[in-house]
């Protein structure tokens, strides 16, 4: 069964895309199948792993194809990347589909009808989400089981939190019954400062009763921003590194709170 998760915040800078790729590769170094998706026409996921900018096959051309109903190879726009991960690049050109989906009938779906034809290839995909709460973040959380919210760690991020909480409980409501949160990721932590530790202290303080925070934590590292100019995951440029380390460990939450999802889903359909 495959696991769909959107990596969302509309607040850009918090680490949605380099936490996409590293647990995407996370993933995969475990054995998963796994295939990212760049949902954002910055196309930073598709340049951070060293695709060209100017692609004439993307995720736009896919959605495009389901828009208009035609019968087409869902296949077509997926790219190999060499540390064994799958990937549907974007470039700007997607930014016209915030407002084309406007006039669609189902406009919420179209990712979601796409990403079926896919599915059954893939242990996981990964949704890399663009910093609003537009039409493409909300055809990602559509599409998904669950949501995992990248955070930075030195930042109260309380009223977008609500903001996107509102959205998320509205896709619930009118879409995607079954949507869930993972969780919180805690990104740029600068651990040697007091401010980043009473920062997350107060965080998890607050928000356990609503939400789960992920205990690994992300550090800020230099070699985390080097590793997309050169097209890599942090495992393969700096896999000694902290970040590589923490990025493993939050792979490995991942997986766990996924099972235990499972389970529960498991027993109440046995009771
Ligand atoms: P978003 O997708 O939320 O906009 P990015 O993943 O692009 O965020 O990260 C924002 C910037 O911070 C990028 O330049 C990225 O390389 C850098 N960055 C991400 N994680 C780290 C980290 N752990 N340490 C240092 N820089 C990081
Ligand atoms: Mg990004």
């Amino acid at each position: 069964m495959c696991k769909i998760i959107a990596i969302a915040n509309q607040k850009g800078g918090v680490a949605k895309t380099t936490t996409t790729i590293n647990l995407g590769v996370g993933l995969s170094k475990v054995g998963k199948r796994v295939m990212l998706i760049d949902a954002d026409p910055q196309g930073h996921l598709t340049m951070g792993l060293g695709f060209p900018k100017n692609l004439r096959v993307t995720l736009k051309t896919m959605m495009e194809n389901i828009i208009m109903g035609l019968e087409f190879d869902p296949r077509e726009a997926i790219l190999h990347h060499e540390e064994g991960i799958d990937v549907i690049p974007s470039n700007k050109l997607l930014s016209g589909m915030d407002m084309s989906l406007f006039t669609v009938e189902d406009r919420e779906k179209v990712l979601k009808e796409y990403l079926e034809l896919l599915e059954n290839d893939y242990d996981y995909i990964l949704i890399d989400c663009m910093p609003s709460l537009g039409m493409l973040t909300i055809n990602a959380l559509a599409a998904a089981d669950s949501v995992i919210v990248p955070v930075q760690a030195h930042y109260l991020p309380l009223k977008g939190m609500t903001q996107l909480m509102k959205t998320i409980g509205k896709v619930q409501r009118q879409l995607n019954p079954d949507l869930k949160i993972d969780g919180v990721l805690l990104t740029l932590a600068d651990m040697r400062t007091k401010l980043a530790r009473t920062t997350e202290d107060s965080l998890r303080e607050n928000y356990r009763k609503y939400i789960r925070i992920f205990k690994t934590v992300i550090p800020v590292a230099i070699a985390a921003a080097e590793s997309s100019a050169a097209g890599q995951s942090i495992y393969e440029y700096d896999k000694n590194g902290t970040v590589a380390k923490a990025y493993a460990e939050f792979t490995r939450e991942v997986i766990h709170c996924g099972e235990k999802q499972r389970n529960k889903h498991e027993s109440s359909f046995s009771r």
